[in-house]
C-alpha cells in the first residue's frame, strides 16, 4: 500500500524537495494532489510527471492555462483559495504536506486536521497563529502533526523512544543566519539581496529574510512549544554556524540528545512523509574529520531584536503571537521591495504588537481579524 500524498505549495522551496523524495522512492509513495498559487508552468510540468487525481492553481488568471495544458490527462484541475480546502479532504489522500508559504497555510491545514488527514507540517506559521486551536482540533481528530522543519524533526527524532521521559529542556539550534558577524551599525544598510544569501541552508524567500533577522529562531520557539508542549522557559535559542546540530533535547536526568547531519531539508521532509520508518537516502553523509571544530554561541538580542519579541509574544500568548507574524510579513514583504530597513522591521513590529487589541482566549475568527487589522495597521506604518 503506497501512501497517497497532496502536497500544498508543490512549486516552492519545500515542495519541490518533497517531489525529489518520492521520485526517489516511488514503491512507498504515490502524490494525489499538487497545488500552487501562481507558478503555473512548473506546476503543469510536476502534473505531466507525477500523474496526481488534482491539481489546484489558486490564481484564478492562470486556471486556463493549465486546463489547456493538461487537457488530455485524467486529472481534476480546480482553481481559487477554497478548492485547498477540498482537495486535503479527498478520500485517498492520506497524508497533507503542508508547505504554503506564512499565514495562507492555516486554513486548508485545519480542513485537513478536520478531514481526519496526518499532516507533515512545514507551514510553522499555523502553529504560531493559531496553535492552541490546532493542536487541540488534532488530539480530537486523532490526527498525527509530523514536524518538516529541520530543528522540530531533530527533537521529534530525538524523542522517538522517550514517550514516558518528559522533556527538560530543548535548545533550538540556528545558524545565524548571513548577519552573524555584522555590527549592528553595518545592519542598518544591509540590502535583501544580501539577506538571501543564507549560508547554509537553501530555501525560500520569506524564511531566509526571517532566517536573517533571526525571527525565524522565534517563529520556531513558538511552533515548539505547540508540538511538544513546553513553556517558554524549556526552550532555548543557541548559534550554532555549521547548522550541523539541528537541535537538542535535554531529560530529567542531565541526558542530552541531538540529531545531527550535513543541512539539507530533504532529510526532515522524507523522515515526515515516511514516519515512523527511516527509508534510505543517498544524501551526502557527514564527516568528522571535515569539520574541525563545532562551535556554539549566544544570539545577539540588540542586533536580533525580533527573537525577543517573538519571545515575548510567546510568554504573553493569545492572539499575540498571529499580530506579531502579520505584522513580521508585512515587515519582510517591505523589505525585500526596499520600502523598509533591516533594522526596521523589528520597530514596525513592535509598534504594531502595542497597537492591536490583545485578545486572551481567542477564537478561529478572532485570529482572522486579528491578522487583517494587524497587516492593515502594520501598512499604515509604511506610508508614514
Ligand atoms: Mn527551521
Amino acid at each position: 500500500m503506497k501512501k497517497n500524498v497532496a502536497i500544498l505549495g508543490s512549486t516552492g522551496s519545500i515542495g519541490t524537495q518533497a517531489l525529489d523524495v518520492i521520485d526517489k522512492n516511488p514503491a512507498i509513495f504515490n502524490v494525489e494532489v499538487l497545488t500552487a498559487r501562481n507558478s503555473s508552468k512548473l506546476l503543469i510540468d510536476q502534473a505531466r510527471k507525477f500523474k496526481p487525481s488534482y491539481v489546484v492553481i489558486t490564481a484564478e488568471e492562470k486556471y486556463c492555462e493549465v486546463c489547456d495544458a493538461l487537457e488530455h490527462l485524467p486529472i481534476q484541475i480546480l482553481t481559487g483559495e477554497e478548492a485547498l480546502k477540498e482537495v486535503v479532504c479527498i478520500d485517498k489522500v492520506d497524508i497533507v504536506l503542508s508547505a504554503l508559504v506564512g499565514y495562507s497555510g492555516l486554513f486548508p491545514t485545519i480542513s485537513a486536521i478536520e478531514a481526519g488527514k496526518n499532516i507533515a507540517l512545514a507551514n510553522k506559521e499555523t502553529l504560531v497563529v493559531a496553535g492552541e486551536l490546532i493542536t487541540s482540533l488534532a488530539r480530537t481528530r486523532r490526527v498525527d502533526i509530523y514536524p518538516v522543519d529541520s530543528e522540530h524533526s531533530a527533537i521529534f527524532q530525538c524523542l522517538a523512544g522517550e514517550a514516558h521521559n518528559p522533556i527538560e529542556k530543548i535548545y533550538l539550534t540556528a545558524s545565524g543566519g548571513p548577519f552573524r558577524k555584522k555590527s549592528f551599525e553595518e545592519l542598518k544598510s544591509v540590502t535583501p539581496k544580501e539577506a538571501l544569501k543564507h549560508p547554509n541552508w537553501d530555501m525560500g524567500n520569506k524564511v531566509t529574510i526571517d532566517s536573517a533577522s533571526l525571527m525565524n529562531k522565534g517563529l520556531e520557539a513558538i511552533e515548539a512549544k505547540w508540538l511538544f508542549g513546553l513553556t517558554p522557559e524549556q526552550i532555548d535559542v543557541i548559534v550554532h554556524p555549521q547548522s550541523i546540530i539541528h537541535s537538542i533535547v535535554q531529560f530529567a536526568d542531565s541526558s542530552m540528545k541531538a540529531q545531527m547531519g550535513l543541512p539539507d531539508m530533504r532529510l526532515p521532509i522524507q523522515y515526515a512523509l515516511g514516519f515512523p520508518s527511516r527509508l534510505k537516502a543517498d544524501f551526502p553523509r557527514f564527516n568528522f574529520l571535515e569539520y574541525p571544530e563545532l562551535s556554539f554561541e549566544k544570539p545577539d538580542a540588540q542586533k536580533f531584536k525580533n527573537l525577543s519579541l517573538a519571545f515575548e509574544a510567546m510568554k504573553t500568548g493569545g492572539n499575540m503571537p498571529c499580530i506579531l507574524n502579520a505584522a513580521n510579513e508585512i515587515a519582510v514583504d517591505a523589505f525585500l521591495n526596499n520600502k523598509l530597513g533591516f533594522l526596521d522591521m523589528p520597530v514596525l513590529i513592535e509598534k504594531t504588537m502595542s497597537k492591536i487589541n490583545f485578545i486572551n482566549h481567542p477564537s478561529l475568527d478572532d485570529y482572522a481579524a486579528t491578522d487583517a487589522e494587524s497587516r492593515q495597521y502594520a501598512k499604515t506604518l509604511l506610508s508614514r
